[in-house]
């Protein structure tokens, strides 16, 4: 139902937790973090309340990199083991996903016949493909591309890597998806209100283009891998 991402020199679990706060209006049955401290993707969930995550984030966990979700439950019952974010099997490739894909269960069949999957979600195929094609030697960049051209339905998405430090992958189609941007610091909110205390800059991003966000850099390209240029606009509170 609702994505935040921070990649900065800032704690980021704070930033994230008050980002969904802001979106809890919108409905949810779950919610969910994922930040990277130590070269490790930390992953903290729960059913319930943003109260109840925040119960449950290891305050001692230092971050400057995490993407979080509310999630609005389309595939699965609401529970802590279907709440985003979810990770591929050897815990490389975390994701947030809002959204629904309609042919996951084609994909699953054609692509990841062995794969153990450990939750009901959709979303857990997406992960599990960029995964897949990640092991057959394609780059984080082009595994996600992989995926994204195989995908039927509607996503706002959130990628990290464990192996690609202080990189967030994002994609969107058919879901609201912006990148707010800052100074020596970026972000990423389904809903710039949830991200407005940190930035009012951001970038509006158009259905099947994906964005390679870092501290200092957001770059915008077509599926066909065109960089495209666009400036930010002013995001203002709506009265
Ligand atoms: N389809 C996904 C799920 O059921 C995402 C739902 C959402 O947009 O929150 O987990």
């Amino acid at each position: 139902c609702g994505i935040v991402g921070y990649i900065g020199n800032q704690d980021s679990k704070e930033i994230l937790l008050k980002g969904l706060e802001k979106l809890e209006y919108r409905g949810y049955d779950s919610a969910g973090i994922a930040v990277r401290g130590n070269e490790q993707i930390h992953v903290f969930k729960e059913k319930g309340r943003i109260a109840d995550l925040r119960a449950i984030v290891d305050e001692s966990v230092s971050a400057h990199t995490g993407i979080g979700h509310t999630r609005w439950a389309t595939h699965g019952v609401p529970s802590q083991v279907n709440a985003h974010p979810h990770q591929s099997t050897s815990g490389r490739f975390t994701l947030v996903h809002n959204g629904v894909i309609e042919n996951y269960s084609i994909l699953k069949r054609e692509y990841l016949e062995g794969t153990e999957f450990i939750s009901e979600t959709d979303t857990e195929v997406i992960v599990q493909l960029i995964e897949k094609f990640a092991n057959e030697g394609m780059e984080t960049e082009e595994a996600f591309r992989q995926t994204l051209t195989l995908l039927k339905g509607s996503y706002a998405l959130a990628l990290l890597d464990e192996k690609v430090s202080d990189t967030i992958f994002v994609a969107k189609n058919k879901s609201p998806l912006l990148v707010g941007v800052g100074t020596d610091f970026n972000v990423v909110a389904s809903d710039a209100m949830a991200m407005l205390q940190v930035t009012d800059q951001y970038v509006e991003l158009m259905d099947k283009e994906m964005v390679i966000v870092t501290k200092e850099q957001v770059t915008i390209k077509t599926l066909e891998g065109t960089v495209v240029e666009r400036k930010p606009y002013t995001a203002e509170l709506d009265a």
